[in-house]
């Protein structure tokens, strides 16, 4: 068996967003326990063997104490960007497995290098992965899924040199879950892998949203090359031909409560919340 409980499902800047006055905002702000709140990406996978954490989220101090985490060592980080991997610092705060030495992260060459650089200061274990790597956790074999993420310095690149952000594909007594985290496209070899999965948990920052609206922190910007928007992702969730979808990293841009953004989703497909566990 796996459990998986998703303990953040926000964006990069989580719900709600500080002044923020927007509808979403609103509700989350005034329901500190609705759906609407959310706390930046955060994954925890669970077998009887033991638990690792998808991602170190800026928000694991709370994610930590609202969901009892302690103790975990293992971490697997999908790529470098805030959202996904600053909590280390947060970490660096009270864990007693920083401490001792024995902390251990996941990741690709490339987060690698951002980790060394941002937290040279911090011990730690860091194990290098390259595409579809396979290795061994607690029972769940994982491979390696790279995507396209990064606009400026993926686009130009070969599906074989994408190094800056990997999902990860978990399988266990023939089910299998794959993890997709931000993404603008995803290569062919990662699409044949993740096809007829049990479960997909994939990027909807986006969701039903083809344009930002119009706020001044845009910038003007009226989209983010960095992820796929609108009907983009709901096309490419049902190619997949999963069994379910789950979407996370959720924006308040969408200016959509959690109960609106899933009534206008197939009943296969799931918006992810704060504390939403999954077993298979
Ligand atoms: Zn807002
Ligand atoms: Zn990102």
């Amino acid at each position: 068996m796996m459990k998986i409980k998703i303990l953040g499902s926000g964006g990069w800047e989580g719900i709600p967003i500080p002044f923020c006055n927007c509808r979403v905002c609103k509700v989350a702000k005034k329901n500190l326990k609705s759906k609407d709140n959310r706390t930046r990406p955060e994954i925890l996978v669970e077998t009887d063997k033991g638990k690792f954490l998808i991602e170190i989220s800026p928000d694991i101090r709370l994610q930590s104490t609202r969901f009892n985490l302690l103790p975990i060592k293992d971490f697997l980080i999908s790529h470098w960007h805030f959202d996904h991997m600053y909590g280390f610092l947060e970490l660096h705060a009270w864990s007693e497995f920083i401490m001792n030495g024995e902390i251990k992260l996941y990741c690709s060459q490339k987060t690698k290098e951002w980790l060394d650089k941002n937290f040279a200061h911090i011990p730690k274990e860091i194990v290098i992965l390259k595409q579809f790597q396979n290795f061994e956790l607690y029972d769940i074999k994982i491979t390696t899924l790279p995507v396209y993420h990064m606009f400026s310095q993926d686009r130009d690149l070969e599906e074989s040199k994408l190094e800056n952000t990997f999902g990860f594909l978990l399988e266990k007594e023939n089910k299998k879950i794959a993890y997709l985290p931000d993404y603008f496209e995803i290569p062919q070899k990662t699409m044949s892998l993740i096809k007829n999965s049990d479960i997909v948990i994939m990027d909807g920052t986006y969701l039903l949203e083809e344009q930002f609206p119009n706020k001044p922190e845009q910038n003007g910007l009226k989209s983010d090359p960095d992820h796929l928007h609108g009907k983009k992702i709901l096309e490419l969730a049902n190619s997949l031909n999963a069994k379910k979808i789950v979407f996370h990293s959720i924006t308040h841009l969408t200016e959509k409560t959690h109960e609106e953004l899933q009534e206008l989703l197939p009943k296969n497909m799931k918006l992810s919340f704060d504390g939403m566990e999954i077993k298979i």
